[in-house]
């Protein structure tokens, strides 16, 4: 009597046994099968950097192109999962000379003022602007950005 408990039960729970290891082994090559996503903008201003993939070290060349194809057959509902979204601090955390004018305000060559980003405005042609009185000056080469804190 005390045979008959131990065989019935034993081939069970080894069944059982090899039924969840072989599904979280699938379980866990679908998340490493696929290349991941990462969507880089600047730290400053939030406006878009680039993108960039990171490899699977799955069956295929580590470029951009093949990365990016293996991150585009994932399917739809994983894209998601499979996306992050990073800054960058490079070039100041702003895109382009006139984004971190605009944010962070510059240094006026026509008055010689540190021109505070709560001052700038964009005037009817959408160019960066201040006003000084009644008078619009312009944000142009010669002033400067960046300079303090
Ligand atoms: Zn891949
Ligand atoms: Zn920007
Ligand atoms: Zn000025
Ligand atoms: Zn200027």
């Amino acid at each position: 009597m005390s045979l008959v408990v131990p065989i019935s039960y034993r081939p069970v729970s080894i069944v059982l046994c090899i039924t969840t290891s072989r599904r979280s082994l699938r379980m866990a090559s679908d998340t490493v099968s696929y290349c991941r996503k990462k969507i880089i903008n600047y730290k400053e201003c939030g406006h878009f950097w680039g993108t960039k993939y990171i490899h699977c070290h799955g069956d295929h060349p580590d470029t951009t192109d093949d990365n990016k194809q293996c991150w585009e057959s994932r399917p739809r509902k994983q894209r998601n999962a499979g996306t992050t979204i990073e800054t960058t601090d490079k070039e100041g955390g702003y895109c382009s000379r006139d984004c971190r004018a605009e944010y962070s305000g510059w240094h006026c060559c026509q008055c010689g003022r540190a021109v505070l980003a709560s001052e700038v405005h964009r005037n009817a042609e959408n160019n960066l602007v201040h006003l000084e009185g009644d008078v619009e000056h312009e944000f142009c080469e010669d002033c400067s950005v960046g300079l303090w804190v």
